[in-house]
């Protein structure tokens, strides 16, 4: 902790150090205060005062003093505190304990896999992806794209920092993509409408009139990006299932996909009911793929009660071994 609490406040003070001498939102500091320690060198400020400030700064700080998981709870405390008043809702990090969550499933979803190619494509900080990644044991190529600068800036130093080497896009998710169908996806998909009607008109998820759902859009995008027999994993709304559109998704998923898994996570985790999220594993389908017979229905219990979760991972560990 001790450690965690000297990285988030050298990233912090220099974050704002930052911003009071350029005058810029602190996420953008944030992300610009993480390039300067990953490249010790001051660059991109022309104030020779908060040049030498930061200089000093840096002579008290040496990334190989911390570990990869160390450098990634202070890099997401900073992030957490830079986003508290001002980010839109489906914009925020994914939390610690659910990417840690995904982490889990992943690995046991890949386990027979020797190597993978990993896709976020709604990164945002990348705090999702290098949680996920920090736990396969594998060989790994990992890929991420998000539409926001800055998150997409703060991604990259936050890859760099935790030393995970990972291509990213900026772009709009939902164009084209510049990538080879891949073995895993894992998404905290954004929610809500997606205002370019014209690029959502390429889309057999469209909506019929109005805007279309991005979320549903990005579920249909991402198995245009995954490999025949390859999972993913999405973070998704609690309604997604019940939503108007929900039998036009229905319909697409059973000719696209499986549905390995539904689970629920313990509302004590969202600010609002309306935002609760649960876990939905696909498979998409192949030649030789097939329907679970079992598919792993959960709803998890609140992470903090040690004893129920131990005995729903048992649960979950169990249908592993009987059903994949
Ligand atoms: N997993 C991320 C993390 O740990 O930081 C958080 C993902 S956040 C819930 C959803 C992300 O989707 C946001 O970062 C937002 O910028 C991105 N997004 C929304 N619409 C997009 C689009 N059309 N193309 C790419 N990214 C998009």
């Amino acid at each position: 902790m001790e450690k965690i609490e000297t990285l988030f406040s050298w990233l912090d003070h220099t974050a704002e150090i930052i911003e009071e001498s350029q005058d810029e939102p602190y996420l953008d500091c944030l992300a610009h205060a993480m390039e300067i320690l990953f490249h010790r060198e001051v660059s991109n400020i022309d104030d020779e005062l908060t040049i030498k400030k930061i200089e000093k700064r840096l002579e008290n700080i040496d990334l190989n003093d911390f570990q990869q998981k160390d450098i990634r709870k202070a890099v997401q405390m900073a992030i957490l505190k830079g986003m508290k008043d001002n980010i839109q809702q489906q914009h925020l990090i994914t939390p610690e304990a659910v990417a840690l969550f995904i982490g889990y499933l992943a690995n046991k979803f890949t386990a027979k896999q020797e190597t993978l190619t990993v896709f976020d494509p709604a990164c945002g900080t990348a705090n999702l992806l290098t949680t996920v990644l920090s736990q396969l044991n594998k060989s790994v190529t990992a890929y991420g794209s998000d539409v926001d600068p800055t998150l997409m800036r703060l991604s990259v130093a936050n890859a760099n920092l935790q030393k995970l080497e990972i291509e990213f896009f900026q772009q709009d998710s939902l164009r084209p993509l510049l990538l080879a169908p891949v073995d895993l996806v894992v998404s905290d998909l954004p929610v809500g409408y997606y205002p370019d009607d014209v690029n959502a008109s390429r889309f057999v998820l469209k909506a019929k009139e109005g805007h279309s759902y991005a979320h549903h859009l990005f579920i249909e995008q991402s198995l245009t990006y995954t490999k025949e027999k390859g999972f993913l994993i999405f973070l998704i709304p609690n309604f997604l299932f019940t939503s108007d559109q929900a039998d036009q998704l229905r319909t697409y998923l059973k000719e696209h996909a499986h549905i390995y898994g539904l689970l629920q996570l313990p509302e004590s985790i969202f600010k609002a009911k309306e935002n609760a999220k649960s876990i939905l594993v696909l498979q998409k389908r192949g030649q030789d793929t097939l329907t679970p017979k079992q598919p792993l229905l959960v709803q998890l219990p609140s992470f903090k009660n040690e004893k129920a979760m131990a005995d729903i991972i048992g649960q979950i560990n169990a249908w592993f071994s009987k059903y994949l």
